[in-house]
């Protein structure tokens, strides 16, 4: 009962600044509904707050990926579910969220939908967001044609919105399969007001992991955090398993959900500043702190070619030409290089651009011990094959194969051991 009035007395607090200070009508779109408004649950955790947010100002969010992710406060999450509807689970999954009053977003799959309407219909009537995520769920969005992924999220949204049978209930809010984020997908994401989402955390639920691994990943993840976009599947059996315990503990630990809806003419976007919507705020330091002072070679003879030649080293030989291509330094032209080692040098660090990617997720986020040893056999065997070094993975391949996310869609589920290995064999060269 002493949660019921924490939360009656945030309300209260909250409508008191609406009053006092705002007294705009962004203020009522975003009243809460409280726990207490709960019918049968008295405890439940419940939505705290509804946050209308306008796709065309913030394109791509989720600290994952971007510089730019929702404008929460400390300890408020936002739940997402992937991958759906299937029945069974989906099913499970929006009960389980009813009993607590917890609104989430949940990105349905077009060809889930055509299979399971009345699963997209049952997600609209319990009040929660919907937004799409591909008809077919390709896990190559990052390597395919402009038209090829318009294909895909256009007739992902046609085959939501037919289920729902009004556009209007449909979020413009996408998430790629896999996050295998590609920057002309974003783009025509963009040109449509869709808003890109990625994630702050996700809890591997698509992975061979027991429920409570899945909830004791959301949690300790979102600890870490404080705050933000929790990527979950609600196709997946562990997940149903594991989300009693985590809005559970949620409740428990003084974590508030936030519900995200679009903006419309009726509707306008919750007022924030731009600094709200960087979970870490991109600062100069940061980017010195990543930056080499001092390069590892000097040159005291002016005759040098300024990379070191590939005999110098006994790493694989692949990555210095790699290296050496992507970082023309001093060799550029035919000026001659001075008598004195042309290093360090003083270079102005420019701040990074507000829409700056950040494509490769905190290791601290994937250190799991069953990974460890796909990346270390992934480094061991890349530089075999000079032409595939050559054309090096984008970041987004990067990030895909240390995020391992795949979104147990619709061509692995349900995920198996053998399915893992067979991500990481993917992104690596073949047997000579
Ligand atoms: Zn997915």
């Amino acid at each position: 009962m002493s949660g019921n009035r924490s939360v009656g007395q945030r309300a209260r607090h909250l409508a008191t600044l609406c009053f006092g200070i705002l007294a705009t009508t962004a203020c009522f779109a975003t009243n809460p509904a409280s726990a207490g408004d709960c019918p049968g649950n008295p405890d439940a955790l419940g939505t705290s707050r509804t946050l209308v947010v306008d796709p065309r100002e913030h394109k791509r969010i989720g600290t994952m990926q971007y510089a730019e992710t929702l404008p929460l406060q400390d300890h408020e999450v936002v739940l997402t579910f992937d991958d759906g509807p299937i029945p069974r689970n989906s099913d499970q999954v929006l009960a389980i969220l009813a009993a607590q009053c917890v609104k989430a977003t949940f990105f349905v799959v077009g060809r889930m939908a055509q299979e399971h309407p009345q699963g997209v219909r049952k997600l609209r009537d319990a009040g929660h967001t919907i937004g799409t995520h591909s008809q077919n769920h390709p896990l190559s969005m990052n390597r395919m044609s402009v038209e090829q992924a318009k294909q895909e999220v256009d007739a992902g949204i046609a085959s939501v919105t037919a289920a729902l049978g009004d556009a209007k209930a449909l979020a413009p809010f996408f998430r790629i399969p896999g996050l295998l984020r590609a920057e002309a997908v974003e783009d025509y994401l963009a040109s449509q007001g869709i808003q890109t989402w990625s994630a702050d955390f996700p809890a591997d639920d698509w992975r061979h992991i027991s429920s409570a691994q899945v909830y004791s990943l959301a949690m300790s993840r979102l600890e870490a955090k404080g705050k933000g976009i929790l990527l979950l599947h609600d196709i997946q059996a562990r997940t149903v398993g594991a989300l009693p315990h985590i809005l559970q503990e949620l409740k428990a630990r003084g974590y508030r959900i936030v519900q995200v809806v679009p903006a419309t003419p009726e509707r306008p976007a919750t007022p924030t500043e731009p600094g709200q919507w960087r979970l870490h705020p991109i600062t100069e330091t940061v980017a010195t702190s990543h930056w080499p002072k001092i390069p590892n070679f000097v040159f005291a003879n002016a005759e040098m070619l300024p990379g070191p030649a590939l005999s110098d080293s006994d790493v694989h030989d692949g990555q210095l030409l790699v290296l050496a291509a992507r970082r023309p330094r001093l060799a550029r032209g035919a000026v001659p290089l001075p008598q004195a080692a042309p290093w360090p040098r003083q270079r102005l660090l420019q701040a990074p651009a507000a829409t700056l990617d950040m494509p490769v997720p905190a290791r601290d986020v994937f250190q799991i011990p069953e990974r460890v040893h796909a990346e270390l056999k992934a480094v061991t065997l890349l530089p075999r094959r000079a032409a595939e070094i050559a054309t090096p993975p984008t970041a987004a391949d990067a990030t895909a194969r240390l995020n391992g996310i795949d979104g147990g869609g619709l061509r692995r589920r349900p995920v198996r051991p053998s399915e893992m290995t067979s991500q990481s064999r993917r992104t690596e060269p073949l047997p000579q």
